[in-house]
């Protein structure tokens, strides 16, 4: 269970209401229950239920559980979708291992705006669910043309293009192994002509292919971040 303040090992830490509201109403935990917790920062920790009273709650560390995991490398850059279709590929992407999520705001675009909220509510409950204990960092969208005018060129763009004409896309993947790799997907409508055009002109473009197959964006998100999770992700 995630905890939003910071786990100090010596002291008792009050959980917030919602946090309290969690564990006393929706699990149904009570005074001396136990539960693992993490903050995102200091590891897993084991901790007790030390006080609960209406919607207040303090627990008490007990036992280090996990040491804290550093960040994977893989990072992942996307054009915003509807919101049932986005709080799935936010899942998604943590569970892959994204340690950074990028919304793109491209020409097709077609998301008036994104709830940052509910995108970092997803990441917590995707970290819960799969054990992860750093939190996706969550920027603020960016429009095209920026993002690849900032885009850190030390790390691959691996560029998701459904027309692309690589041979392998394993093989181009492999040829990244040992970077830092960031992902990039298009909206439903795809990118432009245009965004195409300027993505397949930077050296720090690596175009791959998903198959012969169009996918829909929340689904090549999972392909790709299948694919660089078992080759470049830099978990092993
Ligand atoms: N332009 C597509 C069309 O003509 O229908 C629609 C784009 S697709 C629904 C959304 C995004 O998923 C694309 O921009 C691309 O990044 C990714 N994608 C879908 N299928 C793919 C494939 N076979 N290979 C690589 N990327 C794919």
């Amino acid at each position: 269970i995630f905890v939003a303040n910071k786990l100090d090992p010596d002291g008792e830490i009050a959980l917030d209401t919602a946090q309290a509201h969690y564990l006393l109403n929706v699990l149904r935990l009570s005074e001396g229950a136990e539960f693992l917790t993490f903050d995102g920062t200091s590891g897993e920790w084991r901790a007790k239920i030390v006080k609960a009273r209406k919607s207040a709650c303090t627990i008490r560390l007990t036992e280090k559980v996990r040491e804290q995991t550093a960040p994977t490398g893989i990072h992942y850059a996307f054009a915003p979708l509807k919101q049932a279709r986005l709080d799935y590929m936010v899942q998604k992407a943590v569970e892959m291992g994204a340690s950074l999520l990028q919304p793109v705001i491209t020409q097709h675009t077609a998301v008036p705006r994104l709830g940052a909220d509910r995108m970092k509510a997803n990441a917590i409950e995707a970290a819960e669910q799969c054990g992860v204990l750093t939190l996706p960092e969550i920027k603020a969208p960016v429009k095209f043309a920026a993002f690849l005018q900032a885009f850190d060129k030390d790390r691959a763009l691996v560029f998701c293009d459904e027309r692309a004409e690589v041979a392998s896309p394993l093989d181009a993947l492999a040829a990244l192994s040992g970077r830092k790799v960031t992902a990039l997907i298009g909206p439903e409508g795809g990118f432009s002509e245009n965004e195409r055009a300027d993505l397949l002109s930077r050296s720090f473009v690596c175009p791959i292919s998903l198959g012969p197959r169009i996918m829909r964006a929340d689904t090549a998100a999972v392909a790709v971040l299948a694919l660089l999770n078992v080759t470049v992700g830099d978990w092993r």
